[in-house]
């Protein structure tokens, strides 16, 4: 009976324990998580008063230049896909180091 009675008063304790625990965990996973999300945004963009108007980069990568008929230089048309080869070889391309990717 004693035995019994021990057990009884003993149980909300061992809840408040698993609640406790649960509730730790649960916070620790959310800030891993959070601190996995690290999203790295790059802008890529045309420094003016470097380039001049060579057109390598156009050629070599349509898909993110071309050029602005207004001023006779390299415009930025895509931000997507910043890791592509492409875009790596018309920034290699660009002697004047006109093409920022920060
Ligand atoms: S390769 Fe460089 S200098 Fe030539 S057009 Fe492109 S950004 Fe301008």
């Amino acid at each position: 009976m004693k035995t019994k009675t021990i057990l009884l008063l003993s149980l909300p304790l061992v809840i408040a324990l698993f609640y406790y625990v649960y509730i730790n965990v649960s916070q620790k996973n959310l800030l891993t998580t959070d601190q996995s999300i690290t999203i790295q945004t790059k802008y890529l963009s045309i420094i003016p008063t470097r380039c001049r108007g060579c057109g390598k980069c156009f050629r070599v990568d349509p898909i993110h230049f071309s050029l602005d008929a207004s001023t006779g230089l390299a415009k930025v048309i895509s931000q997507e896909n910043l890791d592509s080869s492409d875009l790596k070889n018309a920034i290699a391309l660009c002697h004047d180091q006109a093409i920022s990717l920060k």
